[in-house]
Order: C-alpha cells, then sequence, then structure tokens
C-alpha cells in the first residue's frame, strides 16, 4: 500500500494557523454544553424561576393601585405588598444561585478548553508551529483563552440570565394586555436595527483586532529573541519600523472597534425611552376609553422601564461576546489544523509504522518552502547504518533543509524520505525519536524538576536510566543537587547555567537513544563559551550512531567515512574525502582552498 502524500492531509493557509469557522464555533460550544449538559439544565431551570420571581413585584403593583381605585381595604393592599417583598427575596436568592451555578459550569468548561488546547498545541507539527510563528501560538493560548474564559465565567452567565430576564417580562406585558404588549415591542425594534448594524460589521473587526495583537507579539518577540542579531547587523531602525507599522494596524484596528461602539451605545439609549413613553401615551388614551385599568397601564410601563435592566447588560456585553466569540474562534481554530502523522495515519503506513532497519534512503526528493520555488530538486541519497556523513556545500544549497527533511521536521513535497522502509515525516514523535534526532542549539530547561525534564525524552525511564545519562554527557553537577533528581529547575527553582543546560539536552538525546542524530554545524552547539564542556558530552552521545553532519567546517567533512556535496538543491558529489580530493571537483577545490589557508594561518 502507498502511504499517503503530505499533500493528501489538509495544510492550513500558508504560514498561518486556521480559524474556526461559525458552524466549527457552534458545534465547539454544543460540545462543551454537552460535556455539562445536567449543570447546563440546572442553571437554565435556576434562571427561569428567578425571572418568574422578578415578575411578582410590577404585576402586584398594578393589582395595589386597582385595589385602592376600587376602595378596597388597607389589609389587601398590605398583603400585596407582603407579596412584592416575598417575590423580591424569592428573586434574590434564586438569581444569585443561578449565578453561582452558571460561573461554576463557566470554570469546568474553561478547564476543558485549556486543556484541549494543550493537547491540540502539542499534537501539532513542528513545521505547523515554525511556519505560524510561536506568537500566534501564544496569543492563542494566553489571550483568547483568557478572553474566551471571560465569556464563559462572567459575560455569558450574565447575558443568559439577563436573556431569560428580557423575555419573561415582555411575556408578562402581553399578558397584561397585548396591545400594550405590540406597543413595547415596536418601541424597541430601534434598538434590533442598532444591534443588527453593529453585529455585521463587529466580528470580522474583532477578528482583525486579534490578528493584528498576534502580528505584533510576533514582532516583538522575534526582536527580542533575535536582540544579538539585531544588534549585529545594524537592524534596529528596521525593526523599529515594523514594530511601528504593526503597532500602527493595531491602533487602526481599535479605533475601527470603537467607532462601532461610539455608534451602537448612544442609539440603544435613545432606543430605551421609545417603549415606555408610547406604552404611557396609548396607556392613556386606552383608560381614558375605559379599555384598561390604570394598574394594568403603570405594571406595562414598569415591566418595560424595568426592561432596559436585562437589555442594557446584554448589550453592553455584547461587545465583550463579540470579541469573545473571536477569541474562541482562534482558540477552536488548533482544531482545524492537521495535526500531522500523530496516531491517524500510523495504520497506512508501510510495515505497520515500525521500521525494518536503520537504513536511511532520500530518494527523488523536490522541496519548496511554502509559497516559493523548489529549493531541492531531486535529491537521492543513502546513508548507511554506522557511518558519519558529512554535508558540505555553499551557503543556501538547501543543506539545512534536507536536514530538516531528513529529521521528519518537514516531508518531501515529492518523492520519499525514508527509515527502514517508513516516511520519517509520517512517524508520530514518539517512535520518530527513537530513529533519528536533530542536535540543535537549543537547550531549554522546562518548568519542572530535573526528572521531569529527562523523562520528555523517555517516559519509562528509570531512575537509574536517567542517571546513567547524566553521567555519559559528563552532567556530574547533577550528583550535587539538593533534590537529586526531584530538584525543581528553571525560575524559582534550581538555575543551570549554559554548558549545563546542553548537557541536559544531550542527556535527553542519550534517553532518546536514537541511531542516527542530523548535527547542523551552524546552529549545533557552538557557543565558544560552554563548547570546551560539552564537546566531549557531545561525543559521548554521537558514539555509536549514526551521524549526519551539516558541515561548516572542513575538519568535519575530512574525518567523516563519506562526503555528500550540495550545490543548488542538488547533491553533486558523494564519496569519501580522499575520493573526492582525486576526483578534483567542486569538494577537492573547497578543501585545497582551505587546507591552503589554514596552512597558512597555522
Ligand atoms: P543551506 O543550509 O545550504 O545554507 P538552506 O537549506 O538554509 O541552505 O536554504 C536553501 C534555500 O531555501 C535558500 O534559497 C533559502 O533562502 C531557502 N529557505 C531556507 N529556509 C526557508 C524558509 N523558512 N522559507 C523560505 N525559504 C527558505
Amino acid at each position: 500500500m502507498t502511504p499517503p502524500r503530505r499533500e493528501d492531509v489538509a495544510d492550513p493557509a500558508p504560514g498561518h494557523l486556521p480559524v474556526a469557522d461559525h458552524r466549527q464555533v457552534r458545534d465547539a460550544a454544543l460540545r462543551l454544553i454537552r460535556q455539562d449538559t445536567g449543570a447546563f439544565v440546572t442553571m437554565i431551570v435556576f434562571n427561569a424561576l428567578a425571572a418568574a420571581a422578578g415578575l411578582v413585584g410590577p404585576w402586584l403593583l398594578g393589582r395595589i393601585i386597582n385595589t385602592v381605585r376600587a376602595g378596597g381595604g388597607v389589609d389587601t393592599v398590605d398583603r400585596l405588598a407582603l407579596g412584592i417583598l416575598v417575590g423580591a427575596v424569592a428573586q434574590l436568592l434564586l438569581a444569585r444561585h443561578a449565578r453561582y451555578l452558571a460561573h461554576r459550569f463557566g470554570e469546568r468548561t474553561l478547564g476543558r478548553i485549556r486543556e484541549q488546547f494543550v493537547d491540540r498545541a502539542l499534537a501539532l507539527p513542528a513545521s505547523v508551529v515554525e511556519r505560524a510563528g510561536a506568537g500566534d501560538l501564544t496569543a492563542r493560548g494566553t489571550t483568547d483563552v483568557v478572553t474566551a474564559g471571560q465569556m464563559l465565567r462572567d459575560t455569558g452567565p450574565d447575558v443568559f440570565v439577563a436573556a431569560v430576564q428580557a423575555l419573561f417580562i415582555l411575556g408578562a406585558v402581553f399578558l397584561l394586555d397585548p396591545l400594550l404588549g405590540v406597543c413595547g415591542v415596536v418601541g424597541l425594534t430601534g434598538i434590533w436595527f442598532a444591534t443588527r448594524w453593529y453585529l455585521r460589521r463587529a466580528h470580522s473587526a474583532y477578528l482583525e483586532q486579534g490578528t493584528a495583537h498576534s502580528a505584533l507579539a510576533e514582532v516583538l518577540a522575534a526582536t527580542a529573541s533575535g536582540a544579538r542579531t539585531v544588534e549585529a547587523l545594524r537592524l534596529r531602525e528596521r525593526r523599529v519600523a515594523d514594530s511601528e507599522a504593526e503597532i500602527g494596524r493595531c491602533v487602526a484596528a481599535h479605533d475601527r472597534t470603537l467607532f462601532l461602539r461610539s455608534v451602537l451605545f448612544p442609539s440603544i439609549d435613545i432606543s430605551y425611552a421609545v417603549p415606555v413613553v408610547a406604552v404611557l401615551l396609548l396607556g392613556g388614551i386606552l383608560h381614558d376609553q375605559g379599555s384598561v385599568s390604570l394598574g394594568t397601564v403603570v405594571a406595562s410601563a414598569l415591566y418595560l422601564q424595568q426592561l432596559s435592566q436585562p437589555l442594557d447588560t446584554i448589550l453592553q456585553q455584547v461587545e465583550q461576546l463579540q470579541s469573545s466569540g473571536a477569541s474562541f474562534a482562534r482558540v477552536e481554530g488548533l482544531a482545524a489544523t492537521p495535526t500531522g502523522p500523530t496516531g491517524a495515519t500510523t495504520p497506512l503506513l508501510p510495515h505497520g509504522g515500525t521500521p525494518e532497519d536503520d537504513r536511511i534512503e532520500v530518494n527523488g526528493v523536490r522541496f519548496a518552502y511554502s509559497g516559493t520555488a523548489d529549493v531541492l530538486h531531486g535529491v537521492d541519497l543513502s546513508v548507511h547504518p554506522g557511518e558519519r556523513l558529512a554535508i558540505v556545500g555553499p551557503s543556501g544549497a538547501g543543506k539545512s533543509t534536507l536536514s530538516r527533511l531528513l529529521a521528519g521536521i518537514d516531508a518531501p513535497v515529492e518523492g520519499t524520505v525514508t527509515v527502514g522502509g517508513v516516511p520519517i515525516a509520517d512517524l508520530p514523535p514518539d517512535r520518530l525519536r527513537r530513529q533519528v534526532v536533530l542536535v540543535t542549539q537549543e537547550h531549554h530547561v522546562f518548568l519542572g524538576t530535573l526528572r521531569d525534564n529527562l523523562v520528555i525524552a523517555a517516559e519509562s525511564a528509570t531512575d537509574v536510566e536517567l542517571k546513567a545519562a547524566l553521567t555519559a554527557v559528563g552532567a556530574d553537577w547533577s550528583d550535587g543537587l539538593p533534590a537529586g533528581l526531584d530538584t525543581e529547575l528553571g525560575p524559582g527553582g534550581h538555575r543551570l547555567h549554559g554548558a549545563q543546560a546542553q548537557q541536559l539536552a544531550l542527556a535527553r538525546v542519550v534517553l532518546a537513544d536514537p541511531h542516527t542524530l542530523i548535527l547542523d554545524e551552524a546552529t549545533a552547539l557552538l557557543d565558544p563559551t560552554t563548547a570546551r564542556h560539552t564537546e566531549r558530552a557531545l561525543a559521548a552521545v554521537l558514539r555509536g550512531r549514526t551521524v549526519i553532519a551539516i558541515a561548516h567546517r572542513l575538519q568535519t567533512a575530512h574525518d567523516a567515512d563519506r562526503v555528500a556535496v550540495m550545490e543548488d538543491g542538488r547533491v553533486t558529489e558523494l564519496g569519501t574525502h580522499d575520493d573526492l580530493v582525486t576526483a578534483d571537483g567542486a569538494y577537492a577545490a573547497l578543501w585545497h582552498s582551505w587546507h591552503g589557508e589554514h596552512r597558512r594561518t597555522t
């Protein structure tokens, strides 16, 4: 069976994480409600009871007016007044409990969203995260999740309570007198038009605001993390200009949403007064004609007056709902991102997804970064198990790109890169790291204990294995830690200096125990202050494994078993150092020029 080609798996728009559409957002919301149906239904029942209790007051007040006009006794009025008090207290207690239930529901649901987000973010293929940029993912995982959480915890319940109240109040006016009810509803149409106008524009305006925030975060994060490069290459002005452009986009997006709000709110305020005035006018005429009682007119006017409170809540929160909805769409967008090979495609892989041996084969590989022309034009390469293969060539020849394909970070557009007959990029992460690992300069220390930091690479490793890995890379300092493997690392805990962090990263490689390592000398462990410490550790890690080195020092090529020369996206020469020097081609020229210079300088 042929493995699925990478293009068969839907890719997100080049460079961007997708945003969930209306249907996906609705489905996701329904799914979250279904996960806590009991709590949701109880919340609705208490809301309905609270809203019903809220109707008692104006209705009884109308009855008091009618009783007084009809010359009724003080006793009756007292009883009705007591009823108003009981109604108000009941409404207060029921509403409090309804809100408490809603907040609990919101907190639990927010917890689920957070967990889902972390699971989905961790399942994203490295290439998707790299192309989207860490800024976008971070903004979604922080600002957007918090905003969506606010909706669930505060805005959502408040709006829900208010909506139920508003419905009950309108229903009560209709029950008192349908004509006054119609009059009130017609008076409210201004609110409907203003809100419709707003809603039509708000979703895209808030989405644009979110995108502008992400872009700004991206630019600022890139500038901060690449500060040294910015300084070295004197890119300061360009970075400042880029930041200013993104800030300008943020300001424009905020201006747009501010404009929408500044039209909405005044229109709403005017619209509130209209139904009350209309009911008083029409009610007055009808009362004069004797077709409605004064109590009914007063109760209807009070109801409509009361309506402004829940409507106000709804409309004030509409803005929050819009921005929360856009945030939720961005958070849910992760679900629409292909999660790559993890699990789903494994059964389709040759040999059930288990490589037959350690042989790495590159066959007819073409590759292009999204939106660019091909950078690899048909690369063939066979890596022998246990050998040291050096890849050399001018800058831009495609060496790093090839190393990403060999490490399974990207998949070829055409052709195959396989280990033991299985496409490398389709291996799930836990299998992949037992085959091939790309060694980079990244030596991140995760928040957690030393053990947590190590078991990332091998979940079931015993303490003895963890300590052996640390010893293998010469991390003797770990013996002196206050709580041994349980010592907390990172900010707030024990801080590791550069060389120690690198040794920790290398100990993870030892634990993952891949048969093949890819070493990009441009980025791997070349920090001169720590080189002395890590060189020995690196040598220990490389021992007994196949090593593919993207060589920037020709000495590495000289010491390798074979050398592959890359030029313009192709392997143009392949053989031992001696063979290539004898062949007198591009490598020989490179070697003679470097060797000559090397001799002169030493
Ligand atoms: P080398 O490692 O030999 O210097 P690379 O593999 O880094 O070469 O680059 C090969 C070609 O691919 C170059 O033309 C480079 O500009 C392009 N390239 C590298 N990385 C990217 C990227 N992330 N997006 C688009 N083009 C890229």
